[in-house]
């Protein structure tokens, strides 16, 4: 790991706790590997429930400390200014997170202007929030109105699969609003977020404002979702673990935000623009090799064009470069963890005995240095019905499976026929039908004749199981806000 910068990392390695890099209570650590070499890349410090103590009691301090007297334009320049320095940085957090999670080394820079443009955004935040006055029938004179207020202290518990754009989804809302946070980042890539925290030091956040304490889902995450000291939750990742979180939020009803799974639909009707839609369905799947919550993982392909677009996807797959991500070519990188690969690869056995064919991929890459990391063949199954279970679960991998459809509502109804309803996309170019069927699929984005294109303005979330909350836009920092009415009688 010497040969790349991955920063101080002597100190990143341990918690962040009140301002201070801290060695765990019982002083145990993990290990961190690089899924492209299977090496271990640093040893971070494991928290468990005594840590996520002292860092929720330095949330609290820091939410009623001199954080509570910053004003709107104070918080909005330590923001700037942490934007400038990850801006500054922003080469060590592209090799971070393709070191730590596979993510391709070109697709980790091209977050960039989204990335710092994000955290801009937050720090635009903070002079928009505003209460309203309420004209109002009551007798004697009232006057009313509402303040915005913080919610308090926050729990932010991250997933793996785009460290540097998730924990920035965490920790911008907390700054723009007042309110202080407990990060605990996933086990398999917690890297970014330690730098993030320390950047934020550096930036002028003061002590105890952002906590970062890495340490085992079931230990440390659960720890802090049931905290009784911690105001609200703020959680991505599975739907499993997402109820897991909402039991242990029901001790001090806590506010919860999910952001879970999801088995989007990629819809390509005959009329579509078909270059674009093979390029735009394909990476809309097999980008960060599958890992991504909103990623098109079931392509519904109108009927009469089925055969010969599905052979269009696969020929795709098979001309995208799969290799380690530090490599500028690299077009697809591993999955992150053996853990990872073997459940993508029972999936794949599962849709055989199902019925499912395999039209490309379904194997593990094993020339020269990729046997030693978890790489797989982007995948692309037809025949899939479905109600298959390859069709209804979420496999977190670069496997597609394609399903035919008979038209626009057909298209609704197999869209809509899962538990999930995070994203979609609609290819064609009868703008009519666009709209009917954006409107028809229930799920927290459409995208039409595009696949993943994010803005920091636009919100993001999910329907049904897909979770409930926003990240992103307006609508994710009223998230952070509690709203406060006053009653004034002047009479
Ligand atoms: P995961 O649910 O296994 O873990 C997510 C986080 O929860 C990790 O930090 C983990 O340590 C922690 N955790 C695990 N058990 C816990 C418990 N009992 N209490 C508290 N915390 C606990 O998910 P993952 O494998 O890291 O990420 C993949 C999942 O995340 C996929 O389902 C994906 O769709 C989802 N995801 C959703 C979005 C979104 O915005 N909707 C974005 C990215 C990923």
């Amino acid at each position: 790991m010497n040969q790349h910068n991955l920063g101080r990392t002597e100190i990143a390695r341990k918690l962040i706790i009140d301002g201070q890099f801290v060695m765990p209570v019982d002083g145990q650590t993990f290990g961190t590997y690089n899924p492209a070499t299977g090496e271990l890349l640093a040893t971070v410090a494991q928290g468990d429930a005594r840590d996520i103590d002292l860092a929720v009691a330095a949330a609290r301090r820091a939410f009623e400390g001199p954080w509570s007297r910053f004003t709107p334009f104070q918080r909005q320049e330590v923001i700037l200014k942490f934007a400038d320095l990850v801006d500054r940085q922003f080469e060590e957090f592209s090799m971070l997170d393709t070191l730590d999670m596979g993510m391709p080394i070109t697709l980790t820079r091209a977050r960039r202007q989204r990335a710092i443009g994000m955290i801009r955004f937050y720090a635009s935040m903070c002079t928009a929030i505003g209460g309203r006055t309420l004209p109002n029938s009551l007798p004697g004179n009232v006057f009313a109105y509402t303040l915005k207020e913080p919610v308090g202290v926050v729990g932010a518990i991250t997933p793996w699969n785009a460290p540097l754009t998730s924990t920035i989804w965490k920790i911008g809302p907390v700054l723009a609003t007042g309110c202080t946070m407990v990060l605990k980042p996933a086990e398999d890539a917690p890297l970014t977020a330690l730098r993030l925290g320390e950047l934020a030091l550096e930036a002028g956040v003061p002590p105890g404002v952002i906590n970062v304490v890495p340490g085992l889902g079931t230990v440390a995450g659960a720890a802090l979702a049931g905290h009784m000291d911690v105001d609200k939750v703020a959680f991505t990742g599975s739907d499993a673990t997402g109820r897991r979180i909402i039991e242990a939020s029901k001790g001090n009803i806590k506010r919860l935000m999910l952001e879970l799974g999801g088995k989007s639909p990629d819809i390509v009707f005959a009329d579509a623009d078909l270059d674009k839609a093979v390029a735009g369905t394909g990476m809309g799947i097999f980008g960060n090799s599958g890992q991504i919550c909103s990623a098109g993982s079931r392509l519904l392909v109108e009927r009469s064009i089925y055969d010969a677009f599905v052979e269009r996807v696969a020929d795709f797959a098979k001309g995208l470069k799969v290799g380690n991500g530090v490599e500028a070519e690299t077009q697809i990188g591993p999955v992150v963890s053996s853990r990872q690969m073997q459940r993508v690869q029972s999936y794949l056995g599962i849709g055989v005995d199902e019925g499912a064919e395999v039209v490309t991929g379904g194997n593990r890459l094993l020339e020269g240095p990729l046997a030693q990391g978890y790489f797989l063949e982007p995948t692309v199954m037809k025949n899939v019905g479905h109600t298959m279970r390859v069709a209804q679960e979420e496999i977190f991998g670069p496997v597609v499976t394609a399903i035919p459809f008979d038209g626009p509502d057909d298209a609704i109804r197999i869209a809509n026929a899962t538990v999930y309803g995070l994203g979609s996309g609609i290819w064609t170019r009868d703008v009519a039908k666009a709209h009917t069927v954006a409107k028809g699929i229930r799920s927290g984005t459409v995208w039409v004749n595009c696949y993943g294109m994010l803005d920091p303005v636009i919100p993001f979330g999910g329907y049904k199981m897909s979770g409930y909350g926003r990240e992103s836009g307006q609508d994710h920092v009223e998230e952070y806000l509690a709203t406060k009415a006053v009653v004034l009688q002047n009479g």
